[in-house]
């Protein structure tokens, strides 16, 4: 889980959730109130993550003979999975960097 790098207090999943489903990418920080922004790294690397579902379903039921209806569903768990997992992946910075 991501710390705060003002106060150094470790986020909860849901903080870290909350904060990553918001359309800015500023989080408010529960312990000390402090703006934190995720750094363009693990916001690249969090993209990637989300990107890779898609080629799953287009690949698996090729490869396997898979119908494209159990692809996609497993395109959905996988996306859920890559949900629950995201959080990890954020990184804070107490400065909003350029993300490219
Ligand atoms: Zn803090």
């Amino acid at each position: 889980m991501p710390a705060c790098q003002n106060c150094g207090k470790e986020w909860s999943w849901g903080t870290t959730f909350r904060g990553l489903i918001r359309v800015s990418m500023a989080m408010k920080c529960p312990y000390c109130g402090e703006r934190q922004y995720g750094t363009a790294s693990s916001g690249r690397r969090m993209m990637v993550i989300g990107l890779i579902p898609i080629p799953l379903v287009f690949i698996i039921p090729y490869i396997s003979g898979m119908t494209v209806w159990i692809a996609l569903a497993l395109a959905i768990v996988i996306s859920v999975v890559l949900i629950i997992i995201m959080p990890f992946f954020l990184k804070l910075s107490n400065e909003q960097e350029p993300y490219w």
